[in-house]
């Protein structure tokens, strides 16, 4: 009996010890999901505004915590962050719409919602139906009747014809988007290189009053076209710099590629009356995820690829950060394999099953259903109408060729670019367990020869 006992507690140690050599699954500690946020999504960081010194702090924490992690500085980078130039134009004068021999200032029935800041001039159409799709192909539009199509929607419509300005009856609509540019003309900022963020430029964007509108309409007569241009007044170039933070983990096997993860680090900065856009949520959120990926798969054994971990800035104001990225990356682009990245994910879509992760553009290439095949906890997008595959970061490598899905939680929640968008708002819960989902789909990725591949017509092209 007593011998017995012996040599079950012998074998016990040897139990013990074996297990403690093999690996153990790695936790994603509430802990650590709770600090980031409380810096990231702090009142210090002021809403880590798009391309300013706020969003450079919040660069240099996450540069710190990959270096702390044990990530090295990127091939050919001598540290972990990357600045681009960026030129913003401010419109100092009073524009002006000139259609046939008719002026309407702004302040007399013109309200300016976007500029790229330059003059625009062409021949004025306008579409024969309420179907966006069906936009005439002329320089500037004038859009009578939205029909069921959100003025966002017409929107990217004109942007897709490439049409230079769009103009619509004012409206709630309309009054609500110049809200989201703080009550003034929204303008277009760039890369210094001239360069526009993900998917070129917007078309400037302008309303009128009823009245403008119909005496506009009045001086089509029956040619149906009239030629006409919009006067900015003064523009001059605000310049800022904006800041990406880059880890890399060298795997073991050069030739087997790159797995990029990202997450944009940059939020909307203070409103005009002083409110603080936390932005916990979008994206402090998958930075953090960003971060805690980087720490477990840096705390593992050596990975065959190696990977590169990116927070970038400026997201917000057109993925300037990405594009530059996509311009300067530190490996050559036909290295990369896969982009994931990470958009929302510290709320969960009450829509979707219980831990479930959506990604964007899922149908388009075989990566999401090889993931979920894996164990991954992601599903198709619910909301195709939204376009999200062309609204994050991952659509600026897409655009590059490269296979990049973005992974979110709820994209549509009510906090969305609300003031609400703070920590009290987050399920860190969820968020911590999304962040340790998605762990085994990147070690798999990373230790595996998979090489996703877009799906016929999946491949976004450049508009
Ligand atoms: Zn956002």
């Amino acid at each position: 009996m007593l011998k017995h006992r012996l040599v079950l507690a012998a074998s016990l140690l040897v139990f013990a010890s074996t297990s403690a050599m093999a690996e153990k699954a790695w936790t994603v500690k509430p802990e650590w999901v709770a600090a980031h946020e409380a810096f990231l999504a702090s009142d210090a960081l002021r809403g880590r505004k798009s391309a300013s010194p706020d969003e450079a702090i919040a660069a240099a924490y996450v540069a710190a915590q990959f270096q702390s992690y044990g990530l090295k500085p990127a091939p050919g980078m001598d540290g972990y962050l990357q600045t681009a130039g960026v030129v913003t134009p401010k419109l100092t004068g009073h524009a002006a719409l000139k259609a046939g021999t008719l002026n309407v200032a702004e302040g007399e029935g013109l309200t300016l919602l976007y500029a790229n800041g330059k003059p625009v001039s062409g021949i004025l159409g306008f579409p024969v139906s309420d179907d966006p799709a069906k936009l005439p192909a002329a320089d500037i539009v004038l859009v009578s009747d939205l029909g069921k199509t959100p003025l966002a929607g017409w929107w990217r419509a004109a942007r897709a014809k490439g049409i230079k300005l769009l103009v619509v009856r004012e409206s709630d609509d309309s009054r609500a988007l110049l809200k989201r540019f703080g009550g003034q003309t929204g303008t277009a900022p760039q890369l210094d290189s001239g360069q526009n963020g993900m998917g070129g430029a917007r078309p400037d964007l302008a309303s009128l009053s009823d009245k403008a509108f119909n005496d506009v309409i009045a001086g089509f007569g029956v040619l149906g076209t009239l030629p006409a241009s919009l006067d900015l007044g003064d523009a001059t170039l605000e310049r800022s710099v904006t800041t990406n933070a880059i880890g890399y983990l060298q795997g073991s096997d050069p030739s087997a590629g790159v797995i990029l993860v990202t997450a944009h680090l940059d939020h909307l900065g203070v409103q005009p009356d002083g409110t603080i856009m936390h932005g916990a949520n979008d994206d402090a959120s998958g930075t953090v995820a960003v971060l805690e990926v980087a720490h477990a798969l840096a705390a593992g054994k050596q990975p065959k690829r190696s990977l590169l971990f990116v927070a970038y800035g400026s997201e917000e104001i057109g993925g300037l950060g990405s594009t530059y990225f996509g311009e300067h990356p530190p490996v050559p682009l036909d290295r990369i394999v896969a982009n994931l990245e990470f958009e929302m994910i510290g709320a969960q879509d009450p829509k979707m099953a219980k831990g479930e992760l959506m990604m964007t553009g899922f149908e388009r290439s075989n990566l999401g259903e090889t993931l979920k095949a894996k164990g991954a906890k992601v599903t198709s997008d619910p909301y195709p109408d939204q376009h999200f595959f062309e609204r994050s970061d991952n659509y600026s490598l897409a655009l590059k060729g490269i296979v990049a899905h973005t992974i979110s939680g709820w994209a549509v929640t009510p906090t969305y670019h609300d003031k609400t968008d703070d920590i009290a708002h987050l399920d860190l819960p969820f968020m911590t367990q999304a962040i340790q989902s998605l762990i085994v789909p990147v070690e798999y990725l990373v230790n595996s020869d998979f090489k996703p591949e877009w799906k016929p017509g999946g491949k976004p092209e450049a508009k």
